[in-house]
């Protein structure tokens, strides 16, 4: 079996949702499809939650029928029956008894539900053996809201299991992003979470391998919206593509190739807009390093310095303190410097920096600065650096013989 995931990109709209099929169509193996929700639902869906929670209760119903609204003409264009083939949600999930991020996993995660509705519906109108699978039900986790954490054992067993039923369908359809708790209540696994679903299921199910499609004709050296000339990686290995999500390419969730590389599934990155390119393919025989200079920007960065306050020397007494604090308010670490008596780390600026400043200002003298990007350059030369730090602020950087990583302030 192999498992296909499309994004957001590719389902933005009707004309995506018939070039899934038109995708799938192509394919005579059996197929786990993984979709994510429709174009930019995610996004205003998170507005939903956060007029709610501010009292802004109008307002959030009128970003939530244009949701809706949104889908019922996607269905309409595809010749679908809203109400009849697919089934709509009139009220907004919301209890406002719950907390902030219980209730935006309920909410959020109607995007999927929705998308992956229409995705399977149309894809059985066209003729082939589908069915529709509801993560929420299959696929187990924990109650940590927005980044919730996968029951292997559990997940497996019941997805291998639907799976191996003898009558099931050649296609089964069903959401990226979402699963649910023992007691009913749909979570999400964090933000382009949708990758990582499709890795989970490839690996219960040893797949064959794991296609994202994408709107990019494969792993680039760099981001086509930022550089102009850009190169095409055919092939690398786990460790690199580990290493280029981590330093914040875009194009694949970094938490996606553990369960691939753990059972040696190749991953595939394909363009949707031309299925037959060969794109990327990411796999242990892969071909690396990579001997092409990579460029890859990670925004949203805050640099956040800490002293020790009676002058002890930072890094032998207080090294194991600052990173306990850094990973009980879930900071996503980018960049680490160290001084005698300073220690720097980079992290992603998340709604978890402010509580985790003030724990740090407990034990350090902190001092911090925002608005900054990260970018790392792999496979680079003096040449290369001098080039990529002309006109710009450069905070922090660090270099080894083949990776630069410089901390820039965003202009
Ligand atoms: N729809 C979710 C998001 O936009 C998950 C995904 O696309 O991977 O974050
Ligand atoms: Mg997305």
């Amino acid at each position: 079996m192999r498992v296909y995931k499309f994004g957001g990109a590719s389902v933005k709209d009707a004309e995506g949702v018939r070039n899934v099929a038109k995708i799938v169509r192509m394919e005579t193996d059996e197929l786990m499809v993984v979709v994510s929700a429709m174009g930019k639902t995610t996004n205003a869906l998170e507005r939903v939650v956060e007029l709610l929670a501010s009292g802004k209760e109008e307002q959030a119903l009128t970003q939530w029928v244009e949701i809706i609204d949104f889908h019922v003409a996607v269905m309409k264009e595809l010749g679908l029956q809203p109400g009849v083939d697919i089934r709509l949600q009139g009220e907004i999930p919301y209890d406002p008894s719950l907390c902030y991020d219980e209730n935006y996993d309920q909410i959020v995660s109607m995007g999927e539900l929705l998308s992956t509705q229409i995705v399977a519906v149309y894809l059985l109108k066209q003729g082939m053996s589908v069915e529709w699978w509801n993560m929420p039900k299959l696929l187990r986790t924990d109650h940590t809201w927005r980044e919730a954490k996968i029951d292997d054992e559990t997940s497996r067993s019941v997805i291998r299991a639907g799976w191996d039923r003898p009558a099931r369908p050649r296609i089964v359809v069903t959401q990226g992003f979402i699963g649910g708790t023992e007691d009913g209540k749909r979570t999400t696994l964090g933000r382009e979470g949708s990758d990582y679903t499709a890795a989970v299921l490839g690996n219960y199910l040893d797949a064959e391998s794991v296609t994202i499609w994408k709107d990019v004709p494969g792993i680039l050296n760099a981001d086509p919206r930022i550089e102009s000339n850009t190169v095409l990686i055919p092939s690398l290995r786990y460790r690199d593509a580990v290493e280029l999500s981590y330093s914040g390419a875009q194009i694949i969730h970094p938490k996606t190739i553990r369960p691939l590389e753990n059972k040696r599934i190749p991953l595939y990155v394909k363009p949707f807009g031309d299925p037959a390119a060969s794109g990327s393919r990411i796999a242990e025989d892969g071909i690396g390093p990579i001997d092409i200079p990579v460029y890859i920007w990670r925004k949203n960065q805050l640099l956040i310095t800490m002293r020790a306050k009676d002058f002890a020397f930072v890094l032998e007494e207080s090294l194991s303190e600052i990173f306990d604090i850094i990973h009980r308010h879930r900071l996503k670490v980018s960049l680490i410097q160290s001084s005698a008596v300073t220690i720097s780390v980079c992290v992603d600026n998340t709604r978890f920096v402010p509580e985790a400043l003030e724990a740090l200002k407990e034990h350090f003298d902190v001092s911090y600065n925002d608005h900054l990007s990260l970018l790392t350059i792999r496979g680079t030369t003096p040449e290369i650096l001098e080039r990529a730090k002309a006109g710009r602020t450069i905070m922090l950087s660090q270099t080894t013989r083949r990776t630069a990583r410089l901390v820039v302030k965003e202009s």
